[in-house]
């Protein structure tokens, strides 16, 4: 199981890491996790392993691409990409049920990729879906933290209902095309160079009606407004690609949703760790003070600041980030001191004299 986790997540960074921020990850996080300083400690181990596996595949320029390759199709869970989400009955994330632990091991990524795909091992090419439909939505950065349902509408063909997809009116009779002679498509160019396209007076069928169907002026199809529930998993990333199986185009196709996450006005986003920005004023940030923090889900929690708060200063409130796969990210909270734009006289001597005090330069 471990290993079907995220690799950049495992590892801390991000997905466009270089491969120094990679191995500064994975010394810093194989350190802490070391088994021999972690006795008796079996998650420890567990962890270790993990590291190790994603440092693996990570700092190997080739075998990062396979894997990025795969993660893209939503191949891990917790990748970032559709996986995992089910909603509307029959969306599905792509397989997660596999093991990825000869990932390191030679023809290791073949095999995963057949096992996956049902191709050969090795393919990297994408054989485009021509009922597939992409479409994107736009979503609060909130329901992409926390996770919830998104209502979206889809314009798709559907089967003409007048003609069944025949392209004929009721009671038509069909007579072989006579621009593909039945066939269905024409090919285009000479020889090797050859292209084979459906027939554009049939659409395909290798035959034509007496008389095209009055609804789809003999397309065969309609195209109609159709309404789907999409599930965001907690903690989906910006261009996270959502595939709802067999939602696309008469049934048949998928529904790839591309998800953008609109930015927060308090939020940003680090991994799991959500980041927000407080202001203080110069006393707090001397003196100390109390201050009250919205979490992601609303709450209010009090934090305290200590005297001598630096600007750009973070404090971490734990277990407050994002949620995903049983992991937990944290709340920073980030101090910016507001300094006074502006002093009255009276105030302007008070600083001079505190400076004075204190001895600083001014
Ligand atoms: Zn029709
Ligand atoms: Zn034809």
């Amino acid at each position: 199981m471990a290993s079907q986790r995220d690799y950049y997540q495992i590892l801390g960074v991000a997905e466009t890491a270089t491969t120094d921020e990679i191995k500064k990850a994975f010394r810093r996080l194989a350190k802490q996790y070391h088994p021999d300083r972690n006795p008796n400690k079996p998650q420890a181990a567990e962890r270790f392993k993990e590291i190790n596996e994603a440092h693996d595949v990570l700092s190997d320029a080739d075998k990062r691409k396979k894997y990025d390759q795969l993660r893209r199709y939503g191949a891990f869970a917790g990748a970032g990409r559709g996986t995992g989400f089910g909603g509307g009955g029959s969306s599905q994330g792509p397989d997660v049920d596999f093991d990825v632990s000869d990932l390191g091991s030679l023809g290791g990524l073949g095999d995963l990729f057949s096992s996956i795909f049902g191709r050969r091992g090795g393919s990297e090419t994408r054989v485009e879906d021509e009922d597939e439909i992409e479409t994107a939505i736009s979503i609060p950065f909130r329901v992409a933290a926390l996770g919830g349902k998104v209502p979206v509408t889809l314009t798709l063909p559907e089967v003409c209902p007048t003609c069944g997809g025949s392209g004929g009116a009721p009671g038509a009779t069909f007579s072989t095309c006579p621009e593909c002679r039945g066939r269905g498509t024409i090919s285009f160019g000479q020889g090797g160079f050859a292209v084979q396209r459906p027939c554009p007076v049939c659409r395909g069928r290798g035959k034509v009606p007496s008389e095209r169907c009055p609804t789809c002026q003999g397309a065969g199809e309609v195209r109609q407004e159709k309404r789907l529930t999409i599930t965001i998993p907690a903690g989906t990333e910006d261009g996270t690609r959502l595939r709802l199986r067999g939602q696309g185009a008469k049934g048949r196709g998928d529904v790839v949703v591309v998800v953008q996450v609109e930015p927060d006005t308090f939020f940003r986003r680090e991994g799991l760790d959500v980041i927000g920005v407080v202001p203080i004023n110069l006393a707090q940030a001397l003196l100390g003070s109390k201050i009250k923090v919205r979490t992601l889900d609303g709450k209010r929690v009090v934090l305290r600041v200590p005297p001598g708060t630096q600007h750009g200063q973070k404090f971490r409130i734990p277990g407050q980030g994002i949620e995903r796969n049983g992991r937990r990210g944290d709340q920073y909270v980030e101090m910016h001191v507001e300094i006074p734009e502006k002093l009255t006289p009276e105030q302007e001597a008070a600083a001079k004299a505190f400076a004075e005090k204190t001895g600083m330069k001014h």
